[in-house]
């Protein structure tokens, strides 16, 4: 994969596009509540700086938390990325692995919320495993509503 390669993605409906330029990032996937219940399950993204982003079409964003926010096709519904609005990740976009095919060619490497994770499913392979307490002591998050 060429760091001058541009990769091209899609929504479902096919009315959003997203175009980046150079090397994708890795993907990491996140089993905290929020991430749950807006995938439907998993949510994986593949980090990305912001700038090197383009996306065209109906967006919609929802300010997740006050720190980060959440975009989706209007049309479809499709889930486009997550980001930190503000902080040391504000400059990183977390896109939809399945926005592009193959995922981009992007890779697994990190799971966060591990131990969050439902019984009823597991992510294999050796990528890094890393605990809501782990996560937490390093990171902005948002408090359990219940
Ligand atoms: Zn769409
Ligand atoms: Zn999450």
């Amino acid at each position: 994969m060429s760091e001058s390669a541009e990769h091209h993605g899609r929504c479902l409906c096919g009315a959003v596009r997203v175009t980046v330029t150079g090397a994708l990032g890795n993907i990491s996937a996140c089993h905290c509540d929020m991430c749950k219940r807006w995938s439907g399950s998993i949510f994986m993204g593949i980090e990305v700086d912001r700038g090197r982003v383009k996306i065209s079409g109906p967006v919609k964003t929802y300010q997740s938390s006050p720190f980060a926010a959440r975009g989706w096709c209007e049309l479809c519904g499709s889930a486009l990325w997550f980001g930190d609005t503000e902080g040391r990740h504000g400059d990183v976009l977390e896109l939809a692995p399945g926005l592009f095919d193959n995922a981009g060619g992007a890779r697994l490497t990190r799971e966060v919320y591990a131990d969050r994770c439902p019984e009823g499913y597991a992510l294999a392979g050796d990528h890094q495993r890393v605990s809501r307490a782990e996560y937490e002591a390093e990171n902005k998050f948002v408090e359990d509503a219940g």
